[in-house]
């Protein structure tokens, strides 16, 4: 093990938040070990803000949640506490053992009926040092100390900060059959901290990123999220189609679509992420998947046409049910989200209307704000004329971003 000594690392204590110092000084104080660790320590070498704040101790889940009041018990696989504060949430879990018999075995693979046998064989309790073996990059498992205010490090994490490489612990085609979901992570973060993918990292990834096809889709949405919604989402996409992940990730850009809609759906996704990369105010899920589905929900709307003789209203309000609901089986999207989802493409046609003064009063929410925004790709990517006379008329009365 390596320790860095407090005059030889950049963290200060006043950038870690005061609700995960004060869990570690409790922790700390009846005698358990207690330390941050995950993104919290990688960030802050690194002088960034960290998105959240992970502890790792040798206090059990139930241990935890008998010292603080305000913990929920969470997880099948591995429970974890969260510690529920006002204005974040603090992830503290138990210093985890890499279990060998479950080395070869995926673990996503197992039946629902078998749950119990999961949470046993992954509820293998360790040692600090069997916990930093099992996180997924050597970055991400770097243990920062409030006692001695020294960094532990047990797989070569410090070297990889400043050296800038992205390095899966371990035998990396092993790690990623244990979870697929590690490829992903290695995208992300290399995109995201601007570091180079280390070779034997990197080398097993287009070979085995069909394995993402089993990965439950509510695992899968949480990580789309994570990929494109927080500032790098062009660059991410990018580099995920590089790596042949982006048709796992999402399905329905392998649909054969109609010729015009499959160039359409290209470029709303590439104008879209980068307008979300520069856009605080536009992250979020529900317009991220407005854009990614709307060129399905269009050509669903031709076939449907061409089928019946219902008029276009009942047809796009049809086709937005169906292409809803198959895509949240598909790419797990949830129900909340799928309702905004539904708000953003109704108002498309409300927008429409504006000019005409044909329509009910709009409410200017978030919904009308992401609904004018996809009003304003569209025009750019389909260069319609009618579309444009709308944009127009339309931006003399509301700003676009
Ligand atoms: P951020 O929160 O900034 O996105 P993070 O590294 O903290 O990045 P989290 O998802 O919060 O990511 O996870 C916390 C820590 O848990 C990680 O740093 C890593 O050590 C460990 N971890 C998360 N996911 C995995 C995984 N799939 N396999 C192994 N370890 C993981
Ligand atoms: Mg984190």
């Amino acid at each position: 093990m390596n320790l860095i000594i407090k005059k030889n690392h950049n963290i200060s204590q006043k950038k870690i938040s005061r609700n995960a110092m004060k869990v570690l000084y409790r922790l700390n104080k009846l005698g358990y070990e207690a330390y941050l660790v995950g993104g919290g320590v990688r960030d802050l070498l690194l002088g960034k803000k960290p998105k959240d704040f992970d502890i790792a101790t040798n206090a059990r889940p139930s241990e935890i949640r008998k010292l603080f009041k305000n913990c929920r018990l969470i997880g099948r696989r591995f429970i974890i506490a969260h510690l529920i504060f006002k204005s974040e949430i603090i992830e503290v879990s138990t210093f985890r053992a890499h279990n060998r018999n479950i080395e070869n075995k995926l673990l996503y693979n197992y039946s629902r009926k078998k749950k119990n046998r999961i949470l046993l064989l992954n509820n293998t309790f360790g040692k600090i040092e069997e916990d930093a073996y099992r996180r997924d990059l050597t970055v991400n498992a770097l243990y920062y100390s409030i006692q001695d205010f020294g960094i532990r490090d047990y797989v070569g994490g410090i070297k990889d900060i400043k050296s800038k490489q992205i390095r899966l612990i371990g035998n990396a085609e092993k790690r990623y059959k244990e979870d697929p979901v590690r490829m992903l992570r290695v995208i992300r973060f290399s995109v995201r901290l601007r570091m180079n993918i280390d070779k034997k990292t990197e080398k097993p990834i287009i070979q085995l990123s069909h394995l993402l096809k089993k990965i439950p889709s509510a695992r899968l949405f949480n990580e789309s999220i994570k990929l494109f919604c927080f500032g790098h989402g062009y660059l991410t996409y990018i580099q995920l189609q590089k790596y042949y992940l982006i048709s796992f990730l999402l399905p329905f850009l392998c649909k054969t679509l109609s010729k015009k809609n499959s160039i359409f759906l290209k470029n709303i996704i590439i104008y879209g992420l980068k307008k979300i990369d520069s856009s605080m105010k536009i992250r979020c899920p529900s317009f991220l998947f407005s854009l990614f589905l709307w060129y399905p929900l269009t050509d669903n709307i031709k076939i449907l046409s061409t089928k019946t003789t219902l008029n276009y209203f009942k047809i796009y309000s049809l086709s937005m049910h169906y292409i809803l609901k198959k895509y949240s089986i598909s790419i797990g999207i949830p129900k909340n989200i799928s309702l905004k989802i539904e708000k953003i493409w109704n108002l498309q046609i409300e927008i429409e209307k504006i000019k005409k003064n044909k329509t009910k009063k709009i409410i200017k929410n978030n919904i009308f704000y992401y609904s004018l925004e996809l009003l304003y790709l569209r025009s750019k990517i389909e260069n319609q004329i009618k579309l444009k006379r709308i944009i127009l008329s339309l931006n003399k009365k509301y700003i676009f971003s």
